[in-house]
């Protein structure tokens, strides 16, 4: 017999639980889904747009990606006050302007 609709959303629910899937509650303001809302839009001119959880996931598999290209790259450098390679985490040397640490997370934040 096939499934109702209840049973196979129950399904679906139940294989993203499994893939370790979980729901989070995002509150934007009013400006922000304004601008998600026409760049899902934008990005895909003459295209059916993205839909904003699509939008929204693409965005954090791209920072991702920079991310680990931008940690890979700085690994190769040392702190030049500990020596320890970049990124360093911690050092007793922490406020020293020769210390990475001091100033290297500017190099990691996101930056508008
Ligand atoms: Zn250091």
């Amino acid at each position: 017999m096939a499934k109702t609709a209840a049973e196979r959303k129950a399904a679906q629910r139940e294989r993203l639980a499994e893939s370790g899937a979980r729901k989070f509650e995002l509150l934007m303001d009013a400006q922000e889904l304004q601008m998600l809302e026409k760049n899902c839009v934008l990005r895909r001119p003459g295209r059916e747009p993205y839909d904003m959880v699509e939008y929204l996931t693409l965005l954090i598999r791209k920072d991702n990606a920079e991310l680990v290209r931008k940690l890979k790259s700085m690994s190769t450098e040392c702190c030049g006050k500990c020596g320890d390679s970049l990124p360093v985490k911690e050092c007793v040397c922490d406020g020293d302007s020769q210390c990475w640490l001091t100033k290297g997370w500017h190099e990691t934040k996101l930056i508008m």
